[in-house]
């Protein structure tokens, strides 16, 4: 990579969801961001460290990495990049590279109406950490490898290596993990370096909360990155003349099916719950119209066996450029 390549993403992984999609060419949701010469990540879903060999993308070029929110499919490869850093990063650089992401969620969720027995939440004594606490905790589940490799082979430890971060909602939003976790606010600066300004807003995916969208500026433009949300206003104004919207969509007429015929408590509940927590193509067809951007990319894509002809079927008509990208495509955001 050069300083003459232009500023773009590559989208390692495009499938959204825990589950490992039957016959899908997809890898789990995780994207890069390629300003100058390095890159910044934004999620870390299953694969990542594999699709990153593949995009050509360097452990050594690495800035940062964001996580939108702590679902699963969003963080189960945080690990890969603790432990493949070993290999790749230089540890004499002095400070750590940023991982930035939710902090503690600071209360478990109410217990649904529908329960017939108290459930019992994992680990009482620390319910809900954030990002800093869990990655923490990742590492140390590794201890006996890592102290081999760091004791035998010198290498050094990825708790100096990078840095795990929560990121602080101003106070000023209002922000209630249960009352109030989407409340209107503007988006708010979380990194700074020579090269990016990422901001972040509260975008609504209940339960989870906080769960965040990001948005890149550089010099020769800007990302906005959704994280999994359904239409919220917040995005709106993040995406705000962005020169690319990375959106996430679910395709409601399979999640329809899959609970057609069923009237059941629990299958409204799960259906109602889509509704609530993500994004229709129409949708984000919408937001990237009322936001003026130049392109809309859609990924996180439920389900992640539908091709991109499939989807491309329910797309929306949207006046500037519309893509469905698979994983590995590299997609321009500079002017
Ligand atoms: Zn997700
Ligand atoms: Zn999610």
């Amino acid at each position: 990579m050069g300083t003459t390549t232009s500023h773009h993403v590559v989208t390692l992984g495009t499938a959204g969801g825990p589950r490992f999609w039957r016959n899908s060419s997809r890898k789990g949701i995780a994207t890069a961001v390629v300003v100058d010469d390095g890159f910044y990540l934004v999620d870390c879903g299953h694969g990542v460290g594999r699709q990153l060999e593949r995009a050509g993308l360097s452990m050594k070029d690495l800035r940062g990495v964001f996580i939108t929110h702590l679902h699963s499919d969003h963080t189960v490869d945080l690990n890969t990049i603790g432990l493949f850093g070993l290999y790749d990063m230089d540890n004499a650089r002095g400070e750590g590279i940023p991982i930035i992401g939710p902090g503690d969620r600071g209360a478990l969720p109410p217990v649904s109406p529908r329960a017939t027995q108290e459930p019992q939440p994992i680990a009482p004594h620390d319910p809900t950490p954030g990002t800093r606490t869990m990655f923490r905790k990742l590492m140390e589940a590794y201890a006996t490898d890592l102290n081999d490799r760091i004791l035998d082979a010198l290498r050094p430890s990825p708790l100096d290596l990078f840095d795990a971060q929560d990121i602080a909602i101003p106070d000023s939003a209002g922000f209630h993990p249960n009352d109030q976790p989407t409340p209107r606010m503007s988006p708010f600066e979380v990194f700074r370096d020579d090269h990016v300004i990422v901001t972040a807003t509260l975008v609504e995916h209940p339960p989870v909360a906080p769960a965040f969208a990001f948005r890149f500026e550089t010099a020769q433009g800007s990302v906005a990155i959704s994280g999994d949300t359904t239409y919220t206003p917040n995005m709106v104004e993040m995406a705000q003349d962005a020169g690319l919207i990375l959106h996430e969509a679910i395709d409601f007429g399979f999640i329809e099916s899959l609970y057609a015929g069923k009237d059941d408590d629990v299958s409204r509940a799960s259906l109602d719950h889509h509704y609530k927590s993500h994004t229709s193509v129409e949708d984000a067809v919408r937001l990237a119209r009322e936001a003026g951007a130049a392109r809309l990319a859609l990924h996180h894509l439920v389900p992640g066996f539908e091709t991109s002809e499939e989807w491309r079927k329910i797309a929306h008509h949207f006046e500037g450029e519309f893509l469905i990208p698979n994983d590995l495509d590299v997609i321009p955001f500079g002017g």
